[in-house]
């Protein structure tokens, strides 16, 4: 999402661009997410579910949010809904693949396996590599030791943090902090299960990991749950869940559904003292951490850092990344090309 937002708006501004994408088809984890593209409808719940964050950040990717994603729409970009399902959060839920046409036919030339490897002197360079969730090396170094499921696409692998960090630039907080999901523990998971087999009911659930130890926190979301799991022997945990809440309703699904989701994949799940076990296994979406940025986006002498290649947007909790790479990556563009805020 990020180098293509900056590659559009500077082109709008005049500039030549060359995208540069390392995968074999553009749009990265955009084009395999949910593309709800959102910002608390609070300035003050965002800082309270995301405490660890650069408030001068947030608050610009906050406030620039709505006019980015009338850019958007104004370029053409498929809105499927206009709610967020969350009544906490505005934003608009793009179609992904419908976004990525757009984004790539204004975006100039987007040459495709051709990855970033140093940065060219001279040229000013916005780098949204998005994020190092992808390099196994890098997430035990920063997040857990434990093996998680990649819930990503496969070439975000710290290529931006590496070559920001090699000219100088800082890293932000919450390193050790990632976006994800725990997915059913199938034997086989591909990118067209992200979603189908997230298990996003641990709230109606109790969760325990192999040695029975009970996850209990005083504030928790799905994003919690994961998080915890990562640390957890195999990075693995079981869902209990009472009959009662088997018809539970979670998005467009229920509890009871999203178990059967499971057990029809394969993960293991049991009948044990009259309630239901669901074994998961934690998954990485998103890095969290990153490079430091101003509100410009701004990491070092002639470099631009976005997306998930930035942190400290949604540290302590979670918020949009793709609103962060929207916001940010168009931000960065106008700034390396000198027009000001
Ligand atoms: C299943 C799923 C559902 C999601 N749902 C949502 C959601 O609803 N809302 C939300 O806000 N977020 C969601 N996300 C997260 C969101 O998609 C990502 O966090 C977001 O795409 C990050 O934007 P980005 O621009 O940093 O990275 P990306 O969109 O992944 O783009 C980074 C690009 O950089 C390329 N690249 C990597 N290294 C190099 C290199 N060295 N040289 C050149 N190119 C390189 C990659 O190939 C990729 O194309 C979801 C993710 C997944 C997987």
């Amino acid at each position: 999402m990020a180098g293509l937002a900056a590659a559009v708006r500077a082109r709008e501004l005049g500039a030549d661009v060359v995208v540069r994408e390392k995968g074999d088809r553009p749009g990265g984890s955009m084009r395999l997410s949910s593309c709800v593209v959102w910002r608390y409808r609070e300035w003050e719940i965002f800082r309270a579910e995301c405490p660890g964050g650069d408030p001068a950040l947030q608050r610009a990717v906050w406030e620039g949010l709505d006019d980015a994603l009338a850019w958007l729409e104004s370029l053409g970009a498929p809105v499927v809904a206009r709610e967020t399902g969350n009544p906490r959060t505005t934003g608009l839920r793009f179609d992904p693949a419908g976004l990525t046409d757009v984004l790539v036919r204004r975006a100039g030339e987007v040459r495709l396996g051709e990855p970033l490897r140093e940065l060219p002197d001279g040229v000013p360079t916005i780098l949204a590599t998005g994020g190092f969730q992808g390099d196994p090396e890098l997430v035990r170094r920063y997040v857990t030791p434990e093996p998680l499921v990649l819930r990503a696409n496969p070439w975000s692998a710290g290529d931006g943090l590496r070559l920001a960090q090699a000219r100088g630039a800082a890293l932000s907080a919450g390193m050790e902090e990632f976006y994800g999901r725990n997915l059913a523990a199938a034997p086989r998971i591909e990118p067209g299960d992200f979603v189908a087999l997230a298990q996003v009911y641990a709230r109606h659930a109790a969760v325990e990991n192999i040695r029975g130890e009970r996850f209990a926190a005083r504030h928790w979301a799905d994003v919690d749950v994961v998080q915890w799991t990562a640390r957890q022997p195999g990075a693995r945990a079981w869902y209990v869940v009472p009959d009662e809440a088997l018809g539970e309703p979670v998005r467009e699904r229920t509890v009871g559904e999203l178990v059967e989701a499971a057990r029809a994949a394969g993960a293991p799940v049991e009948r044990v003292d009259g309630a239901t076990r669901v074994e998961v296994v934690a998954a990485i979406t998103t890095t969290l951490g990153g490079i430091r940025v101003d509100v410009r986006g701004r990491a070092a002498d002639g470099m631009w850092v976005a997306g998930a290649d930035a942190g400290g947007v949604s540290t302590g909790g979670w918020s949009s990344a793709l609103a962060a790479a929207l916001v940010l990556g168009r931000v960065a563009a106008e700034d390396a090309l000198g027009y000001a805020a």
